[in-house]
């Protein structure tokens, strides 16, 4: 029996992924226990949720702003020190973008368990991230909800799959023409079809780079070849992604679209935990599942992630921050939906590649690609 409480640090706490961890850990009080949490400018938020769970260590960029909580004491520590902190057992990272890698990387070293939600830390340096986890035995428990569903089919098997399917909504815009792409506005493509999700991942669910990103995110994490990894659209999001073995034989895994389950299995891993908040299937309502090839043309982001995923070295870190740029540029309409994907396949034709990179070429690459891409943009006339 292993009834001990998790001591859990969460990054992003005040994000789509960390208001869902709270929800979870706040359903299963007597296994889990917040003692870290860390927000970017969502001061209001953060000092509530203080109030609630009263962590001994807590972190928010603005160290100008005025926390208030009215009950605890806490510690204020660094990303880094509350990811290698010694009363922590499990990490959770789902700090937006690159602000997840370094934390990610002091986690890894440290050993602790990662709850990993922030895909970019993996995508821009799965190679230096896997191969610390293997050195420290660190355990990277996947919360995207493909990886768990390929994490979860791949439990009790003793032999590498042959292929893994990840599954994709499709996004709003799912069979549209490029020409009805070109029209799209910030509104449409915020508006999810069946994921409640933090604005970043929405519209790259929308461009389908957000499938990208998960196909190098799987090659890191389940030593895979990109050949082997490939996306079907399956606009339900009820099986989350399939798992194919030597025999031929495939195993999915299927639940309702709610982050609150794989986050939730990252944390209480490797049992199974009853929750009232996570609703079953209504087999009577899932019918006609469909699954269907994605369509590279209208979609180019797709193809643009794994091109950069299997050129590797520091293409995908200039693959992420020339998306992160570019969404931002979108959501502040300063760009149309389609120049999202323009501009980065400009970014990672002019950038000169590194193989194997350290550290601190990977965050050269993401400097260059962030200014880069700014500078393509300015030379545009604003649509
Ligand atoms: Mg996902």
């Amino acid at each position: 029996m292993s009834e001990a409480i998790k001591k859990i640090a969460l990054l992003g706490s005040t994000g789509s992924i960390g208001q869902q961890t709270l929800q979870v850990v706040r359903a299963l009080p007597h296994r889990f226990k917040i003692v870290g949490l860390a927000a970017g400018n969502n001061i209001d938020l953060l000092t509530e949720q203080i109030n609630e769970f009263r962590p001994r260590f807590v972190y928010y960029q603005d160290r100008e702003a005025q926390l208030h909580p009215t009950s605890g004491e806490y510690e204020f520590l660094s990303l880094e020190e509350i990811a290698r902190h010694h009363q922590v057992d499990t990490v959770v990272i789902a700090t937006p973008g690159k602000s997840g890698l370094s934390p990610t990387l002091a986690a890894v070293k440290a050993g602790k368990n990662i709850a990993l939600a922030n895909k970019e830390s993996l995508v821009m340096a799965g190679e230096i991230i896997t191969n610390e986890a293997k050195l420290n035995k660190t355990q990277i428990l996947p919360i995207d909800s493909e990886h768990s569903a390929i994490w979860q089919c791949l439990r009790g098997e003793t032999q590498p799959p042959t292929r893994i399917i990840l599954t994709a909504s499709g996004g709003p815009f799912l069979h549209y023409s490029p020409a009805q792409l070109n029209r799209v506005t910030v509104k449409q493509a915020l508006k999810h079809p069946s994921w409640q999700m933090g604005r970043k991942v929405t519209i790259d669910s929308a461009t389908l780079l957000n499938k990208g990103l998960e196909i190098i995110e799987a090659h890191w994490l389940f030593s895979l070849p990109f050949e082997n990894i490939n996306v079907l659209i399956h606009p339900q999001s009820i099986i989350h992604s399939m798992v194919e073995f030597t025999d031929g034989s495939v195993k999915a895994q299927l639940s309702h679209p709610d982050m609150r389950l794989p986050i939730q299995y990252a944390l209480s891993y490797p049992e199974r935990l009853p929750n009232p908040q996570l609703s079953r299937l209504n087999w009577s309502q899932v019918n006609n599942l469909i699954l269907e090839p994605p369509d590279l043309d209208a979609f180019p982001c797709l193809r643009l992630a794994i091109e950069a995923g299997e050129k590797g070295g520091t293409c995908p870190a200039v693959l992420c921050a020339a998306g992160e740029v570019a969404v931002e540029l979108f959501l502040a309409q300063r760009i149309k939906f389609t120049e999202i994907a323009d501009l980065i396949e400009q970014a990672l034709a002019q950038h000169q590649a590194i193989t194997r990179p350290s550290l601190d070429e990977i965050l050269a690459a993401d400097a260059w690609t962030r200014q880069k891409v700014k500078e393509f943009a300015a030379g545009d006339t604003p649509c």
